[in-house]
């Protein structure tokens, strides 16, 4: 099997591109005890090994990223859900279509929510919105369905919270913005919201967290891990998602960086122009 792929071409140049974009990334650094990786025991995925792992990608049938905003949601926040679905077209070359509001019940069983006293506020259990609310709603069509809410999030009792939660098996996932808008300008909480969007649709893709450089697919534990990685994908996360976008790497960055320019991210747009050109 392994020798089959490797005579494919697009495997071939994806490895190519892989090289030529490695002197953007930096390695994973050491991680502190609060990280992600200090705290998790986790030995990441290469291209190959996610090659290997059979994984969910989009098929002819199913190319559309289905957005659904649950709750409320001041003007900002609508700007930046609507930015987002547009940087998630372009990272993974799908449509996307925004769903109309929908909103979570007032009250919720026991086993669904629980308060917490530290944020003062209630917090909704993941597993509670993607089986009851997004798996019924699941279209055909949908390569995923993927909810923004305000309400602050948590897997079950053993964390604390989450800021969102994929579903590889059932194409489903749901993310809070609550914590994200935490010390931030509209910049930052753009970004954060970025790279939560692209990291969680790439869990939806078979695709697990990175180890190897600091890229958009590492695991985070709190909001200055997720300021300090990049909102793109290190080289071998890169390769698994030109693969399964079926789009060569340098297409991909086109988008990337238009995308970029016209929401007016300049850093991004001049990283992806240089991406690029290192490709030619
Ligand atoms: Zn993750
Ligand atoms: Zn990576």
């Amino acid at each position: 099997m392994a020798a089959a792929r490797e005579a494919k071409k697009e495997i071939q140049e994806l490895r190519v591109a892989m090289k030529k974009i490695e002197p953007f990334f930096e390695p994973m650094g050491k991680p502190e005890a609060y990280d992600w990786l200090g705290a998790h025991k986790e030995t990441g995925q290469t291209f190959d090994e996610y090659l290997d792992s059979d994984p969910t990608k989009p098929t002819k049938e199913r190319q559309k990223i289905y957005v659904l905003p649950l709750g409320k949601f001041t003007p900002q926040q609508t700007k930046i859900i609507a930015i987002t679905a547009g940087y998630l077209v372009a990272f993974y070359d799908l449509r996307v279509e925004m769903l109309s509001n929908k909103t979570l019940p007032q009250k919720l069983e026991k086993k669904d929510a629980r308060y917490n006293e530290f944020m003062r506020t209630r917090q909704v259990r993941t597993g509670f919105v993607m089986d009851t609310i997004l798996k019924p709603m699941l279209r055909e069509d949908a390569a995923a369905l993927i909810a923004f809410t305000n309400e602050d999030l948590y897997p079950d009792d053993s964390m604390s919270f989450v800021f969102g939660q994929a579903s590889m098996e059932n194409r489903v996932g749901v993310w809070s913005l609550a914590r994200l808008a935490s010390q931030a300008d509209y910049d930052k909480f753009l970004r954060r919201t970025l790279k939560i969007a692209a990291h969680e649709t790439g869990h939806m893709f078979s695709m697990r967290h990175c180890t190897k450089y600091e890229c958009v697919m590492s695991g985070t534990n709190h909001l200055a891990e997720t300021d300090r990685r990049p909102i793109d994908a290190c080289p071998e996360c890169m390769a698994k998602i030109c693969w399964l976008s079926d789009i060569t790497a340098k297409e991909r960055y086109k988008k990337l960086a238009s995308f970029a320019k016209t929401k007016g991210l300049r850093l991004e747009a001049a990283d992806f122009e240089s991406k690029i050109k290192a490709l030619n």
